[in-house]
């Protein structure tokens, strides 16, 4: 099978130093050692079988086949998006994946040993493997010594989608690790711990998916775009990553290695400067209060909230709750995470999103079907709709956790105004219910609100503002659908632009439309998290923005040298542009000519 090796998209600094451009989506400088995320093995069980689950299991073992082969088509499909030797490099491994997964030696292998052997398919996946490697050992060639990797990755992934267990895949990390993986799936990067992991390389991902936006969270340096850096590095191997100029410096040489120990260390002095900022209160130079909320991924992170002075959360994802698991959670566990975290507010609003799962986010509990565009398919509050075994506890839940505090409900992917009703509806029947079985809830119910992230959505918002208690601003997907840019693409990373004068007309529309209406409106897409668009949107009418806990710092300090009135003029002249460069340089040089 042809599979010649290219040399690896890197520029040679020194002897051993290797350096990887790719794209910064989390910015911060990690100095530690490689750690290759997916290569670890999956615990294998063995068993006999009967003569006549043969049958059974050789099909089971087929389907394993057909949703590896499905998985490395999409890897495929994103590889040769790729440009240049950095796509090409990714491309013959991923072919030499798929020659091994249609009818090779492995597969009749496996196949044979489950009829032969009668053993259970992970069990016989393990043995041939085993002993492919093995032959490939004993005839001492470096180029074949390269191919058991792949086999050995192959049959993993065999292993893995035959198995369904959820996977532990940092169980065997060591400190000051810093991830390295072709692809990170969000429901991996919410069983990272922090203290662990330093920071994340990968081949695939943009930088508005939601792993980009975990890692944010998190503050973990991360950088997206580094294929070649697979190929050569092996656990262990020191390595840097500045999420900040987004780079992947492997080896690196001990000059390289102090000019970042000296970065990374004006870099914490920073943040202990930005720190300081906590309890003044974010006001503007001409005295509007603004109201800075937290976006939560994590319960883990609600603590974070009221160190950090938030007013309050803006947006829990409520997905952590499905992650990672093969079954629903009911509505006592909902219930129990949820009023923990509203104690913990002491008092400050949790704005609860219903599950929002779908396109880069997916639960293997929900056994959703596959579908052929995952960004536009049965999602979100779609899904919620159809599926009541999955809303009704969710609001069962959220109902008793506000009896603790302040909560309130968001829905995610709104279109249209008869989806609000359906859930209001729903949540009645749900209140009647929990108040005949005798849970104390509050009087009135917690407002329902709704994510303004499609763009029919914010073109209706004026019919939408009748049923909603409130807007919040998804700026991610209303960018991604308004411009027709995949978020976690990379390769149309360089396309995606919230400054597009469309995206900024829905903003501006929706704002107004809510004004009007006079409900609550804020933003809380990462345009919030960004202290460049602070002047914009607040010129525009928001006085809500609701990010991640580690950007409140930055954003508060930019608003405090905002002068209100002059945001406004400026944000007027912008929106007589027709060009996104035009409209960022008026929007740089506002923020230049700032008070520091
Ligand atoms: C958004 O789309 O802007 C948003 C906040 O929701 P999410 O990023 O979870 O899709
Ligand atoms: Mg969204």
């Amino acid at each position: 099978m042809p599979h010649t090796p290219h040399p690896p998209a890197a520029v040679l600094a020194s002897d051993q130093e290797r350096v990887f451009h790719g794209l910064g989506v989390s910015p911060g400088i990690a100095i530690g050692v490689v750690f290759h995320h997916n290569t670890g093995t999956v615990a294998v069980p063995e068993y006999c079988l009967t003569r006549d689950g043969i049958k059974a299991e050789r099909h089971r073992f087929a389907e394993a086949v057909e949703a590896a082969v499905a998985q490395v088509e999409m890897l495929q499909a994103k590889a040769r998006a790729l440009s240049g030797s950095v796509g090409e490099e990714l491309g013959y491994l991923l072919d030499a994946y798929q020659q091994m997964l249609q009818g090779s030696r492995l597969v009749r292998g496996v196949d044979r040993r489950i009829s032969e052997e009668r053993i259970n398919a992970e069990a016989a996946v393990q043995k041939e493997i085993g002993q492919i490697v093995a032959g490939f050992a004993a005839m001492d060639d470096a180029y074949l010594a390269a191919r058991m990797d792949d086999i050995r990755e192959v049959g993993q992934r065999l292993i893995r989608n035959l198995t369904r267990t959820p996977h532990k895949p940092f169980s065997t990390m060591p400190p000051h690790a810093v991830i390295l993986a072709e692809e990170l799936s969000p429901a991996d990067t919410a069983l990272l711990d922090p203290r662990q992991a330093l920071g994340v390389a990968t081949v695939l991902g943009g930088a508005a998916g939601h792993t980009a936006i975990m890692a944010r969270s998190l503050e973990l340096p991360m950088v997206v775009g580094t294929t070649g850096a697979l190929v050569g590095a092996k656990n262990g191997v020191p390595v840097i990553v500045d999420g900040t100029a987004g780079l992947l410096i492997l080896d690196p040489s001990p000059e390289t290695l102090s000019l970042y120990r000296t970065r990374r260390a004006e870099l914490l002095r920073q943040r202990r400067r930005l720190h300081r900022l906590v309890k003044v209160p974010a006001i503007t130079r001409d005295g509007v209060s603004i109201t800075l909320l937290a976006n939560l991924e994590l319960p883990s992170e609600v603590s974070s909230v009221v160190t950090n002075g938030a007013a309050g959360v803006g947006l829990l994802r409520s997905e952590f709750m499905y992650m990672n698991r093969d079954t629903l959670p009911d509505e006592d566990e909902q219930y129990a995470l949820l009023a923990g975290m509203v104690r913990k507010l002491e008092g400050r609003p949790l704005t609860i999103r219903t599950l929002d799962c779908g396109s880069d986010k997916l639960a293997p509990a929900l056994g959703l079907l596959h579908s052929p565009n995952p960004a536009l398919g049965l999602r979100a509050i779609r899904l919620s709709l159809k599926r009541r075994d999955i809303l009704e506890p969710q609001l069962a839940a959220i109902l008793r956790a506000a009896a603790h505090g302040p909560v309130r409900i968001l829905l995610p992917m709104i279109s249209t105004v008869s989806e609000v009703t359906e859930v209001r509806a729903c949540l009645d029947k749900v209140a009647k219910r929990l108040t005949a079985q005798g849970h104390a809830l509050p009087d009135p119910l917690p407002p329902v609100g709704i994510m303004i992230e499609i763009p029919g959505a914010a073109l209706a918002a004026d019919a939408l503002a009748l049923q909603a208690d409130f807007f919040a601003i998804g700026t991610n997907d209303l960018t991604q659908y308004t411009l027709a840019i995949d978020r976690t693409d990379e390769a149309v990373a360089g396309l995606y632009d919230p400054l597009h004068p469309a995206v900024l007309r829905l903003i501006q529309f929706t704002t107004e439309a809510a004004l009007r209406a006079r409900i609550p409106v804020s933003i809380c897409g990462e345009m919030a998290g960004d202290p460049r668009y602070a002047p914009l949107l607040l010129g525009l009418g928001i006085r809500d923005l609701s990010m991640s806990v580690a950007n409140l710092a930055r954003v508060k300090q930019r608003v405090r040298s905002i002068d209100l009135v002059a945001a406004n003029r400026r944000a007027r002249i912008i929106m007589d542009q027709s060009d996104s460069t035009r409209i960022g340089q008026l929007l740089d040089d506002f923020n230049a000519h700032l008070a520091p």
